[in-house]
């Protein structure tokens, strides 16, 4: 009888624990492994998610249903609507398939919790075991607690404990690919070119799929640019990040691969020698602490603000100001370029991210709930727990241990991350031929100049954009 292995958000075949855990399973009782995948639309476009994430799923799962072909392993699937109607759906393929075991990694988000009880209900009402395991994060949520057992709810001192723990605990192993089993008859379904509602992405090339391509790319990175990444990860116009993002998200490579990879740059060291190496594992530990919050907090999954106090903050209400944003028409630089960009690519630097958000929250003062969904439609890398923990930090209503609040001036953020203007000129080419100086703030320019250029004012007066700000997180204190 067969074991069904449920693809989610883990689709690769290396370093795959459920999956590694399944074939093992199988073959220990002389038994095959079918695997599943979900497509459920109707709740994809509930989640906001984006065409190109869509887009870059299908051609993953192709990628996928071609590597387990090469380990005899088919690979089903199942469309259904909702979350909601993946229970039945999969009961009648285990009844099909005549399957004895569901196996499958723990996604940590409240609908997907909800789901996965549901269905482990509704199969061990027919003797049908589920085994799940922690693999979307190096430490598993949960593990790691203060010394008064609490859930950690800063950074650093998460941080630390997490490399106290693989210090004292060991690094975890990738697996390997499970083997090659004996052919089976059951067949492969064809995976579908289009899903119903989300248009196919028209630059697929931007976005390589699969976890040969993800490999690629976290060898590229380690070779060249991991030495110099705490130098160079924050100037968007320079290819000094990994680009992994969206592979982590829907798990065409897995944080262990990454972390090894970092390892081998460092010494073996978490916090090395390579200040390039043991930047970017902080910035996976940031990947993990928003997991770890999102499992600890499923109210952060409903809407909700971590500081429950921020939630009386009084937002304005601006559709002109939040279209402006969201077109890249603000009249800041260094702000529409990044908005530009991501229509365009589907992604935006980590910098940006920072400086977008704190522009439409602090200067603009607008809700930042509006921004997180706007993100989550456009970002091939969507995901809930960063996309959420990057607003919430960045309107200061999350995690973040600086007192108070934070606001950065995109102007300054612009002059020092983007000095000659390179990401500015690429995406607003209407001030490609503005001097180095004037490129950042056009308003600047004599009036008679600036009538000549085909680019806004200023939406917000800049003077009075700290004091706005300032008074609405006043009125809420105490
Ligand atoms: C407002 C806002 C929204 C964001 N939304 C998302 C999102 O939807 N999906 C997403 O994956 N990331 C999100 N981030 C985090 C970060 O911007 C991206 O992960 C990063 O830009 C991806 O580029 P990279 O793969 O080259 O990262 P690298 O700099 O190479 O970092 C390696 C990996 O570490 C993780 N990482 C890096 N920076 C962060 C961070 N600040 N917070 C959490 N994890 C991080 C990512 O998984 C990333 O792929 C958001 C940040 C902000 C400020």
């Amino acid at each position: 009888m067969p074991t069904l292995m449920w693809f989610r958000s883990d689709l690769r075949v290396a370093d795959n624990t459920a999956l590694w855990h399944a074939r093992r399973d199988a073959s220990s009782e002389n038994a095959s492994v079918v695997a599943v995948y979900t497509i459920t639309p109707e709740q994809w476009a509930a989640h906001d998610m984006a065409p190109v994430k869509a887009d870059l799923i299908l051609r993953t799962l192709r990628e996928l249903s071609a590597e387990l072909a090469t380990l005899n392993i088919p690979l089903r699937i199942i469309t259904v609507p909702r979350f909601a109607d993946v229970p039945s759906a999969l009961l009648k393929l285990a009844r099909e398939v005549r399957a004895r075991a569901v196996f499958f990694n723990k996604e940590y988000e409240i609908n997907e919790v909800r789901r996965d009880e549901a269905m482990t209900e509704a199969l061990a009402n027919e003797e049908i075991s589920t085994h799940a395991f922690d693999d979307q994060t190096v430490v598993p949520p949960g593990v790691l607690r203060t010394g008064e057992g609490r859930w950690y709810t800063v950074f650093t001192p998460f941080k630390k404990c997490w490399i106290k723990h693989l210090e004292s605990e060991g690094i975890p192993e990738v697996l390997p690919k499970p083997k090659k089993q004996e052919p089976i008859k059951i067949k492969s379904d064809e995976v579908p070119s289009r899903i119903k509602g989300f248009e196919p992405w028209p630059r697929p090339e931007l976005w390589p799929a699969g976890e040969r391509a993800a490999m690629k790319r976290l060898s590229r990175f380690a070779e060249r640019s991991i030495a110099s990444y705490k130098d160079q990860r924050d100037f968007p116009a320079i290819d000094g990040t990994s680009t992994l993002s969206h592979h982590l998200s829907i798990g065409s490579i897995s944080p262990r691969q990454c972390l090894h990879a970092a390892l081998e740059a460092n010494r073996n060291k978490l916090d090395g020698p390579s200040p390039g190496a043991t930047h970017w594992i902080s910035e996976l530990v940031w990947r993990e602490f928003y997991r770890h919050l999102m499992a600890a907090y499923p109210r952060l999954c409903m809407g909700r603000a971590f500081k429950p106090e921020t939630e009386r903050l009084r937002w304005r209400d601006d559709p002109e100001g939040f279209d402006a944003w969201r077109d890249g028409r603000t009249g800041v630089p260094i702000v529409d370029a990044a908005m530009r960009a991501l229509l365009h690519t589907g992604w935006m630097h980590n910098r940006l991210r920072m400086i977008v958000a704190m522009y439409l929250t602090k200067d603009l003062l607008i809700d930042w709930h509006l921004g997180e969904r706007h993100f989550m439609q456009h970002l091939v890398d969507g995901d809930l727990a960063q996309n959420n923990g990057g607003w919430q930090w960045s309107a200061s209503t999350g995690t973040d241990a600086a007192p108070y609040f934070r606001i950065f001036n995109p102007i300054s953020q612009s002059r020092k991350f983007d000095a000659d203007g390179t990401f500015i000129r690429r995406w607003v080419p209407e001030l490609a031929d503005l001097d180095n100086e004037m490129i950042h703030d056009p308003s600047e320019l004599p009036l008679l100049l600036r009538s000549t250029l085909k680019y806004p004012a200023p939406i917000v007066d800049r003077a009075m954009v700290k004091e706005r700000v300032m008074q609405a997180f006043q009125a809420i204190k105490g």
